[in-house]
Parts: C-alpha cells; structure tokens; sequence
C-alpha cells in the first residue's frame, strides 16, 4: 500500500484510490473477542446493581463520552473548535482513551477521513454501504486498522507530539488502571461483591453502551432526522441522538460547520458538551473558542472567555 500510494503520487493519480477501505476476508476475531467480552460484562451489570454502582457509571459515561470522546478527541484534536492548555488537552485525550474507541492519533485520522469523503468513496463507516457496516462492521471487517501509514497522514498535528505517540501504544492502560482502583475502592467500602459491581458499571457498560453511542452517528445520523443544511453528504440532526451524546446529534450542524465548537444551532438544540466548553473558557481553561451561528456572510465567532457574541440566527441553505 505504501509503495503503491508513492506511485500514485508520482503519477499524479488520486489518493482517493488508497482510501478505500477493503473489506477483509478475514473477520477480526480479536476485536469481536474483545468487544463480546466488554457486552457479556455490560450485561452482568444489570444483575449486579448498587445505587453507588449507577454513580460510578455516571462518572465514568461524563469522563469518557463526554469529555474524552465528545469534547477531547472530536471538538478539540479532531477539529480544533477551541485550545486549552497541554494539560488540559491531554488529560481529556486520557479520557478519551478510557472509551475504548482506540487512540487519540487512530480516532482522529478515522473521522478526518469521515469528514473529508463524508457518505462517498472512502468514507470509513457510510450507511451507504450498509447499515451493520456503518454501526459495528467497519470495525469488525474493515482494514483501517492495519492501515496505519495512510491514517498517519492525517494526524501530522498529533504524531508531532512525544505524548500522543505515547498514547497511541499505551490506550488501554489508563482504563485498565481505573477497573484496578474501582475494584479496590469498591472492595474497601463493602466487600469484593461491590467492588465487581462498581467495574462492570464503570468500565464494562459505560465503554459498551458508550461504544454504540458513538456508533449511532454513524448510522442514524446519516439516515434519518431533519436536514438545515444542504450539505454534500447524507447528515441529520437527530434530537434523541443528540440527548444520547450530550449534542453530538447535531450532526448535519457539525457537517456543514465542523470546526463550530457548538454542535447545537437554536437555542432548543441542546449541546451539553458545548456547555462545558464554555465552563472551561469562563473559568479561563479554554480559549478561542470558535461558534458558528448561521448567518449569510459565514462569519467565525470567537469566543472570549467569559463572554459571547452571537451573529444573527437565521437559516441559509449551501
Ligand atoms: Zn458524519
Ligand atoms: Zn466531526
């Protein structure tokens, strides 16, 4: 692939030939072992409850989905709608990685892709290509993977930095190391019983659960919900996804306007995540926070911290 893709250069032949993905032969058995175990351990939580249980979950679903998938990898290294400081930035990517949704350099360069061939030719994870693709076969039959020189190209940012590379190897030692403290803590306040309990809640149905969340956009929110923007691809905002996600269901928003730091564009679509971004510039942890309102010049909104200006709301089609 590589050889190939200097070729193609050379040649002047499009990269879109490289870009798409293969469906392997093979079924990856690794990754299905892996993620049956994490569901059959979502659903002994269910028969394992504890009210302290529910609150580990809670925690963990707004330190994972929220802040380290949503806000950390999507808003801020994906499409840097907002800086912080170092770290800030990492601590969130640590969240992230918590998920279980792979690295922060892996989940980046997969959804720049999304972005760029968004439901075309080279788009990771299209309802185009079916439904069970688009949700969970990407993963399970998809090659990008092991495509790791091609989605290199589209994390130059993050593969410059010592810790994402760091991070990149060592993902799964940050969840790992939290299923160890929840078992001990649980342990110390009401026996060995509780201690499970509170790793199947935190770790086992938070990532699982959280996995399909996330998997949802790209699914539902390419199929069906409302469309505001004409944009080149099949995008929905979609409100029950977006309750799911803490805003990320605003998704036609986030296709016509990715780099917006709020996904949600009238004032009833709600954008949880957007609302900790702006806790963060209130309380001076995040600058230029970019928001976009739609309005006829496209103009970027910045936003200072602890103040923000809106242009005029209304609707322009593109
Ligand atoms: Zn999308
Ligand atoms: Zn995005």
């Amino acid at each position: 692939m590589q050889n190939f893709s200097a070729e193609a250069q050379e040649l002047g032949i499009s990269w879109k030939l490289e870009l798409v993905q293969g469906k392997l032969d093979q079924f990856n058995w690794v990754f299905f072992s892996v993620i049956a175990l994490f569901h059959l351990g979502a659903v002994a939580a269910l028969f394992s409850f504890h009210w302290s249980s529910l609150a580990v979950f809670a925690v963990m679903w707004l330190l994972g989905q929220n802040l380290g998938i949503a806000i950390g990898y999507h808003r801020q290294l994906t499409h840097r709608s907002f800086a912080t400081r170092k770290w800030l930035q990492y601590a969130m990517a640590v969240c992230g990685a918590m998920a279980l949704q792979g690295s922060p350099t892996y989940w980046v360069a997969v959804h720049r892709l999304h972005h760029q061939y968004a439901d075309r030719l080279g788009d990771p994870h299209s309802p185009r290509d079916g439904k069970w693709w688009a949700h969970m076969g990407w993963i399970l039959r998809g090659a990008l993977h092991s495509e790791a020189v091609m989605l290199s190209r589209y994390v130059p940012d993050l593969k410059r930095d010592r810790f994402y590379r760091w991070l990149a190897v060592w993902h799964w030692l940050p969840i790992t190391l939290v299923a160890f403290v929840l078992l001990g803590s649980g342990a110390a306040v009401g026996g060995w019983s509780l201690g499970l309990s509170w790793v199947l809640w935190g770790v086992f149905l938070s990532t699982t659960v959280g996995s399909h969340a996330t998997w949802l956009l790209n699914t539902v929110t390419h199929l069906w919900g409302a469309r505001r923007f004409n944009t080149h691809d099949d995008s929905t905002n979609n409100w029950w996804v977006a309750l799911l996600t803490g805003g990320e269901g605003w998704h036609n928003n986030h296709h016509a306007y990715p780099v917006s730091a709020t996904h949600g564009m009238a004032w009833w679509e709600l954008d949880f995540n957007y609302w900790v971004i702006r806790i963060f510039a209130w309380l001076g942890l995040a600058n230029n926070v970019k928001v976009m309102r739609p309005n006829p010049e496209r103009k970027w909104v910045t936003v200072a911290p602890g103040g923000i200006r809106l242009v005029a709301q209304h609707h322009s089609g593109r």
